[in-house]
């Protein structure tokens, strides 16, 4: 039965010939493996078909939003009320690898955990250092994934984009900029990325990939229901990671339903499968920026995404 909360219709697409389910459950699709339903999960199965959907919620004044690998997201029980698109389509996962100009176009829905191990074997530098962190090349771009080794940014040189209209335009590396988890790229939607990498020796590589991957594997706790860190670590000034400031206020182990701050590295907030709820989460990610804010006055932001 659908939801009838949600304000956007059921059959708002149905006239269109674009694969998509109404009341669709989103929870499977992100690594939380919590939250409620989209009103519209639509998979396009190209950039046309992307643009006429697109162009359908600017004129209808649908919201609409795209998921990746669902690794940085927390849908909450109540659902999202907008239409959620899906690059999972084959055409959004080309992966195209030039090793004499040192160059790989990469489609929004690729796998990292395709693209840097064969960026590796490809004998292309430039994003091993990102080994290990689950995402689409879209979701990754969007938050300039990284971490200790650097980011994904640091390797971009073009972004193929489409606006809130379901125009298609380019964004070049000399006007993108990349932060910490964040870019200027703000169109709606990324299509395909090139990176512009260093030959090297794909051996140093691949040997380098796995020293990356089996770091974060120990270091972090990549078993475990999460969205990897969930805030933002606070300025240099302030002298600590969050991660050191929530596990000094005494946090790790906190718990609300099967919800917890992870006893491996507190800026973990992991997921107990089949025993939590997205309420939970969101209660032990407010506790947590309640306590570091009184008793540093530092306000921890999210890094996690809430829809
Ligand atoms: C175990 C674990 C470890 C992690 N470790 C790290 C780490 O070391 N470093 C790090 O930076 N992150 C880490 N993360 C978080 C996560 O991997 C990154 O934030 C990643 O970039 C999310 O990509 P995604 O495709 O899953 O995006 P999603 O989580 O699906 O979406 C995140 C945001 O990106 C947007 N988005 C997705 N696709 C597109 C697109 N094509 N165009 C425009 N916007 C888009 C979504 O709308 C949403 O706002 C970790 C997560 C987990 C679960």
């Amino acid at each position: 039965m659908p939801d009838s909360s949600f304000t956007v219709r059921p059959d708002f697409l149905a006239d269109l010939n674009i694969k998509h389910t109404a009341d669709a459950p989103l929870g499977a699709l992100t690594w939380y493996r919590t939250g409620g339903h989209a009103a519209i999960l639509a998979s396009p199965s190209n950039v046309a078909q992307l643009s006429t959907l697109v162009s359908r919620c600017h004129e209808e004044h649908v919201p609409i939003t795209v998921l990746g690998a669902g690794a940085n997201l927390l849908v909450r029980d109540e659902g999202v009320d907008a239409v959620v698109v899906r690059l999972d389509d084959p055409n959004f996962k080309n992966i195209t690898i030039d090793e004499k100009q040192g160059s790989i176009v990469a489609g929004a829905g690729v796998d990292l955990f395709k693209l840097v191990p064969a960026s590796a074997r490809a004998g292309l530098d430039g994003l091993v250092h990102i080994a290990g962190i689950p995402a689409t090349v879209g979701g990754a771009v969007r938050m300039n994934a990284g971490g200790a080794f650097g980011d994904i940014g640091e390797s971009v040189k073009r972004v193929q984009v489409m606006s809130d209209a379901g125009q298609v335009y380019y964004r070049d590396r000399d006007d993108l900029e990349f932060n910490y988890r964040s870019t200027n790229i703000t169109a709606p939607f990324i299509l395909e990325v090139e990176f512009e990498l260093t030959p090297a020796d794909s051996d140093e590589l691949m040997k380098r990939y796995k020293e990356i991957y089996f770091y974060k594997k120990n270091s972090q706790p990549m078993g475990d229901k999460s969205a990897g860190c969930c805030f933002k670590n606070p300025p240099a000034e302030v002298g600590a990671t969050a991660g050191q400031l929530i596990d000094r206020a005494g946090l790790k182990g906190y718990t609300v339903g099967g919800a917890s701050v992870s006893e491996l590295h507190a800026n973990f907030v992991v997921a107990e499968p089949g025993k939590t709820t997205s309420s939970d989460l969101l209660a032990v990610i407010d506790h947590v920026q309640q306590t570091i804010a009184q008793r540093h006055g530092i306000d921890l932001e999210r890094e996690v995404v809430v829809w």
